[in-house]
């Protein structure tokens, strides 16, 4: 197993799969036909999921692939994303079972999620967390990303959809996904036009923001900080039960983040220990890694 880090992917997503560990991938290829697939449960930008059975009850995200390239490139960085899901196993991980890799059938098999997201939770429902439980569920949060980070996996699109909250237990889903589904979306994009998916932006770092160009996803600068700044939505999101830049147009959010202006604490009821200062950032960044 040669294994492959998450965040020098996208300079070799162009290269050949190696011999060996492509024997190590047939052990997660599941053929297509194995799986038995039933209702819809959404269909995101990429991809649909679908409720599944491969021994047992499965989540099986298809994923919407635009006429392949020659060059295999989306089938290589597939692979790739494939392998490291694969070698991720956390509590607050979802479980990676397989991948159907035959193209034109491309797959990711996971287990099922139970409950809801956290986003279901805080923006459709409304609930509200109090100060402990937005604890207990950031710290969980912290702990799955922790386990990803310290692996050398950058999550690149931690977003509270792809947070469940099963009876207080988190597990979070979607990692190391985004180069494939936004080589999909790349092929997508018409002209000059920069398509921003909605609820997308603020979850993305002043770096990222400033990087943004039409056809360029596959070269923004994701890191683990641009991981924590996309947890730190979260826990405002938490906190508020909000987006941050709520109800503000695209253009003035990409201009106020790109020049580093933050949304404004001063109507958030918390303590102080919850509303950091500029200048207990790094602490912050210290806490979370620690957690
Ligand atoms: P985006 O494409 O912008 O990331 P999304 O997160 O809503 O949006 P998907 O990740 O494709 O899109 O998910 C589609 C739906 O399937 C969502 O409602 C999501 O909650 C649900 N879903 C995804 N993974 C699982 C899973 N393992 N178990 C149960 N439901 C899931």
């Amino acid at each position: 197993d040669s294994g492959v880090r998450a965040d020098s992917l996208d300079k070799h997503s162009n290269a050949r799969w190696p011999r060996q560990n492509s024997l190590s991938m047939k052990e997660w290829d599941i053929p297509y036909d194995d799986v038995k697939i039933f209702e819809v449960i959404g269909a995101g930008r990429f991809g649909t999921v679908c409720r599944g059975s491969w021994h047992g009850a499965v989540a099986v995200k298809l994923l919407h692939v635009l006429p392949l390239s020659d060059d295999g490139s989306l089938l290589d960085t597939f692979k790739h994303e494939v392998s490291i899901f694969r070698k991720t196993r956390h509590e607050n991980l979802v479980l990676f079972m397989g991948a159907c890799m035959k193209p034109p059938r491309l797959a990711i098999v996971t287990s099922l999620c139970k409950g809801m997201t956290l986003y279901t939770h805080i923006h459709l429902r409304k609930d509200k967390f109090t100060a402990n439980k937005s604890v207990l569920v950031a710290q969980q949060i912290s702990q799955g990303m922790g386990y990803l980070h310290a692996r050398g996996i950058i999550h690149k699109d931690l977003k509270t959809k792809n947070i469940f909250l099963e009876s207080g237990k988190v597990v979070i889903t979607d990692f190391g996904l985004f180069s494939v589904t936004k080589l999909c979306f790349g092929n997508n994009a018409r002209g000059d036009s920069l398509g921003i998916p909605s609820g997308w932006l603020c979850y993305l770092a002043p770096e990222i923001i400033r990087a943004l160009r039409p056809h360029a996803s596959l070269l923004l600068p994701f890191s683990k900080a641009t991981d924590i700044y996309a947890f730190g939505t979260v826990w405002y999101e938490l906190l508020c039960g909000e987006f941050p830049f709520k109800g503000q147009p695209p253009e003035s959010i990409i201009w106020q983040v790109g020049k580093g202006v933050k949304q404004s604490l001063a109507n958030m009821q918390a303590s102080r220990d919850i509303k950091l200062t500029d200048a207990d950032e790094f602490k912050a960044q210290l806490l979370v890694s620690r957690l």
